[in-house]
């Protein structure tokens, strides 16, 4: 090929490429899709490559692509080492649009230099590539900014979740009983249910029933919104009490000694004990043999006929996997509901319709346990923070949703007989947009009862 033909088709080619790379990598970054990031990765170094191809022959260089191989690695080298140091040093791992602004700002600079350059040494008037540069400002750089645009209300947490604000905020809720000093160890959601089943039954009461309403990755203070607050204001209206909770370990105030994340906090409820004791400190891990979840072991110990796991997310299964197992080797009579259905689409609604069909059932599961996804799901991808109108509305669903199954149970036609005990609860808060570590944002959550 003809060697201006070459530099135009490898200046237009990484032109074009840049324009749609600028169009999907701030969604790609701030969303975190990883195979994608590396795809873009891969095209930012071939967008690289073709520039300083083009660059070198245009220079009548020897070895054009060795060197515009040198050159797009290290530029590929430097761009992999600004984008986390940005997002970890200068914005706190909290704030991935800014990561993209200035990764934008670097590739524009870089790519309208380049292509000026190839035309300036070329001598030819590459009328596209004029046309192309203003497309890439024009189209890129508003496209990046409008999908980044959502996350830059991340700047608001990093300003107004300070420790000083949350606990303004916390002692602003009118429904705790106690205080961010006196909170109580998250253990009590496993304590409270035990307890439950094992007091005599009140007077005219035949039957012990349990339904937890757990919201995954609500934060304590979402309490502050009245207005959301529908199934926890039932149960407190029915004599219930609020208590805050942390998790992270038994060692409160001091520093965690498991992680603020789903996998250990609802295996903590579950048996009873910290993750020392029940060994699941991360994704992969699976509860002990030794220790039981309260599915099993209040069948086995003769308090409950029956037991409803309801929840969406797979890797419930394997944490749980030893009781999973052994509840179907012992005939135990423990329904492990996996609600299929997209996280933030229907799948919260499929745990919600697994958990009415059953409380709907006259011999429902003595030991009702839901998890609902709203408020992990949506702290993770707008923000863990109430002032995020789609946080808050995680919150206003989760509580339309409880409203709804405590509704149920009510009217059931044996529920004159049976003694209920409702409860709601939390994994772990979240800051920013993510949890797992020592803030208080993310170590305080809530204990809701109805008794
Ligand atoms: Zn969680």
């Amino acid at each position: 090929m003809e060697k201006t033909k070459k530099i135009r088709l490898f200046a237009l080619i990484a032109s074009a490429m840049a324009l749609i790379f600028e169009c999907v990598y701030p969604t790609v970054f701030i969303k975190w899709i990883v195979p994608l990031y590396a795809v873009c990765v891969l095209c930012s170094a071939v967008i690289a490559y073709l520039l300083f191809f083009a660059l070198f022959a245009a220079k009548d260089a020897k070895k054009p692509a060795v060197s515009a191989l040198i050159g797009a690695a290290a530029y590929t080298a430097v761009m992999m080492g600004i984008t986390p140091l940005v997002n970890n040093v200068i914005f706190g791992a909290v704030a991935p649009w800014g990561s993209v602004l200035v990764n934008t700002a670097v590739n524009l600079v870089f790519w309208l230099v380049m292509l000026k350059l190839i035309r300036k040494k070329t001598g030819e008037r590459f009328v596209f590539l004029p046309l192309l540069c203003v497309l890439l400002v024009a189209v890129g750089v508003p496209v990046s900014v409008v999908t980044t645009a959502p996350n830059i209300k991340a700047t608001g947490f990093i300003v107004s979740d300070t420790v000083e604000n949350y606990e303004k905020r916390i002692s602003a809720i009118d429904i705790y009983e106690n205080t961010l000093e006196t909170a109580v160890p998250q253990t009590q959601v496993y304590d409270i249910v035990m307890e439950h089943l094992r007091a005599p039954l009140p007077a005219g009461k035949t039957e012990k029933k349990v339904l937890v309403l757990g919201w995954d990755g609500c934060r304590a203070d979402t309490m502050i919104m009245a207005g959301n607050r529908g199934a926890v204001d039932a149960l407190l209206a029915d004599g219930g009490k609020a208590q805050i909770a942390y998790c992270g370990g038994a060692n409160y105030p001091a520093p965690i000694t498991q992680e603020t994340a789903t996998m250990e906090g609802w295996t903590t409820m579950f048996t009873g004990c910290w993750a020392e004791k029940h060994g699941v400190s991360g994704f992969d891990d699976v509860v002990t043999s030794k220790e039981r979840t309260f599915f099993v072991s209040a069948i086995e110990d003769g308090l409950i006929d029956s037991a409803a796991f309801d929840f969406s997310w797979d890797t419930h299964l394997r944490t749980y996997a030893n009781d999973v197992e052994y509840s179907k080797q012992n005939g135990l009579n423990v329904a492990w509901n996996l609600a299929e259905g997209e996280e933030g689409g229907d799948a919260d609604e499929g745990t919600y319709q697994n958990a009415l069909q059953d409380i709907q059932r006259p011999d429902c599961s003595d030991l009702i346990f839901t998890i609902f996804e709203y408020c992990d799901y949506y702290g993770h991808t707008y923000g863990f923070w109430n002032d995020t109108p789609e946080y808050a509305e995680a919150f206003r669903l989760s509580n339309e949703k409880g409203v709804a199954l405590i509704d149920a149970v009510k009217a059931r036609p044996t529920y004159d007989t049976e003694d209920w005990l409702i409860l709601i609860s939390s994994d772990h808060g979240g800051y920013v947009r993510g949890h797992g570590g020592d803030k208080l944002q993310e170590r305080m959550m809530f204990i809701v009862t109805n008794k």
